[in-house]
């Protein structure tokens, strides 16, 4: 099914998360829906605050939310750090409207109040859990006065509000991702629509909230579904249209299982900036999961353009095409793509996108070695946060064991030879003055030539002992590329170091 207005009406889509100072990828998926949804239909997309949970509420939670989105582009039109027409947009700041749709729904008799304590609520689960029962509210107060009921046990001055749902029949909608949805009404369970402390819950505030800011389109997460029956019952109650209501699917693990905040980092939003994934990246990436972009310069069928944006996510997003099963988030894929974004960045970007990753391990972006050594490490870099690892090798010396330069199957003393072939030939082309790649590689072939070192094997070992005593590593971006940008009093030194400690193992 193809979005379209809703009863003619411009379309409005919602995110309506709580803030509990942890984004979900699941959330910026469906953030990612709503604001292509706004964007191709013309529409506004609104960013309402659920904070109904005075429990979970955590201060700064709520801009970490509007600035996970920021980062990665996505654009909202109405909220409350932006205002609109249906301000306010933080659900705090409505109350009392919620506090009159719960008695008008209890005066119209599709709700009631419940007295019942939460001790008996939690014998009566209890009991229904041992009797193999679901899970449901008895209904015990239902169609009793207070007075009436407190002489049954289990009685509490704080009541709530529940709705009471329907005790034959089915719920049915269509939901544009799933397609027909229908529950049977006598299995529902009457849920809280208001608590003691006169908040709402989510089963309330969301409904009335959807349609006071005319909301055409609920999208959100597969694990609200069971919820939308009592949404659906709110709405009829109340003689309201409700939204197209519609459910993402979940994403998953590599082992198709759900992903745990606990196991999985990437679960939370943040990871993803920590790690150094470029939003450009990321975006696509979960693009890749909502939306088939055709590849331009390959017309024919089924062929999908690797990179894209935002503007083709949006051109060719179909919320009928996303399909209902889980998705699984390929960390893999993810990499690959944020190395081609890497690659294909301006080094000068490339410099300033890689820097607070820099500062932060203590390397100064302001040594004049930084871009040359970022240049030759652009091709292979896949996370921005592997940076100062691959580069500091460019800003300091680091420590080794002198045993790592002596590569497997040559002796100490091979070793030394090598080394001292190595310091020789730096020393001839550092006297030339024309310390480069080019110039270094010659007299290194040569060098193997004169220790008759024939085999690709022989010549890796030399290259080996080289590469040890000048970076302190054994893999590093190519080797001479690598020599050229540290320059020749650099290895130079190094390589007399390395010598030095050869000497400590009586060679
Ligand atoms: N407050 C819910 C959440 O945290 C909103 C679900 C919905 O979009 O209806 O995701």
């Amino acid at each position: 099914m193809e979005v379209s207005g809703h009863g003619g009406s411009r379309v409005r889509v919602r995110l309506a998360p709580s803030p509990t100072g942890f984004v979900h990828i699941g959330n910026v998926l469906v953030a990612l829906v709503d604001a292509a949804i706004a964007r191709k239909f013309n529409g506004a997309f609104v960013i309402r605050i659920e904070d109904t949970d005075q429990k979970r509420f955590l201060e700064g939670a709520e801009q970490l939310i509007y600035d996970s989105l920021a980062w990665l582009g996505i654009e909202w039109q109405e909220g409350p750090d932006r205002g609109g027409p249906f301000a306010p947009y933080r659900q705090s700041e409505r109350l009392p409207r919620y506090l009159e749709v719960a008695e008008q729904l209890v005066a119209q008799g599709d709700a009631y109040r419940c007295w019942c304590s939460p001790e008996r609520l939690d014998e009566m689960r209890k009991a229904q859990q041992a009797a193999k029962l679901p899970p449901k509210y008895d209904r015990l107060c239902l169609g009793k006065s207070e007075t009436e009921r407190q002489a049954f046990g289990g009685y509490t001055e704080r009541s709530v509000v529940r709705l009471r749902m329907p005790d034959t029949g089915h719920t049915t909608f269509t939901d544009p991702i799933r397609g027909e949805m229908s529950f049977e009404n006598a299995l529902l369970d009457d849920r809280v629509l208001l608590k003691s402390d006169g908040f709402p819950t989510y089963n309330l505030a969301v409904v009335v909230d959807d349609h006071e800011m005319e909301i055409t389109h609920a999208i959100r997460g597969e694990e609200w579904l069971p919820s939308t029956p009592a949404h659906l019952r709110v709405y009829e109650a109340l003689d309201w249209t409700p939204p197209v209501i519609a459910h993402t699917p979940l994403l998953l693990n590599a082992d198709r299982g759900k992903i745990s905040k606990r196991k999985h980092p990437w679960a939370n939003m943040r990871w993803f900036q920590d790690e150094g994934f470029l939003p450009e990246a990321v975006l696509n990436y979960l693009g890749n999961l909502i939306a088939f972009v055709p590849d331009a310069e390959n017309p024919q069928q089924g062929v999908a353009r690797e990179l894209f944006g935002f503007a083709e996510i949006s051109e060719h997003f179909q919320l009928g095409s996303i399909g209902p099963s889980g998705k699984v988030v390929d960390l893999d894929r993810l990499d690959w793509l944020n190395g081609q974004y890497i690659r294909r960045m301006a080094l000068d970007e490339l410099a300033r996108r890689v820097g607070p990753f820099m500062t932060a391990a203590g390397l100064d972006t302001g040594n004049p070695i930084f871009m040359g050594a970022l240049a030759l490490e652009q091709e292979r870099l896949k996370r921005l946060s592997e940076a100062p690892s691959v580069l500091s090798i460019f800003f300091r010396e680091e420590a080794y064991a002198p045993e790592a330069l002596v590569p497997k199957g040559v002796t100490p003393e091979v070793a030394r030879q090598m080394l001292d072939g190595a310091i020789s030939v730096c020393e001839g082309v550092a006297a030339t003055g024309e310390w480069t790649a080019e110039t270094l590689e010659a007299p290194f072939r040569d060098l193997a030539i004169a220790l008759d070192l024939t085999t690709g094997k022989q010549r890796g070992q030399l290259f080996g002992v080289v590469r040890v005593a000048s970076t302190g590593r054994t893999a590093t971006p190519p080797l001479f590329d690598t020599m050229a940008i540290l320059g020749a009093e650099t290895i130079l030194k190094r390589l007399a170091h390395a010598r030095l400690l050869l000497a400590g193992l009586g060679v």
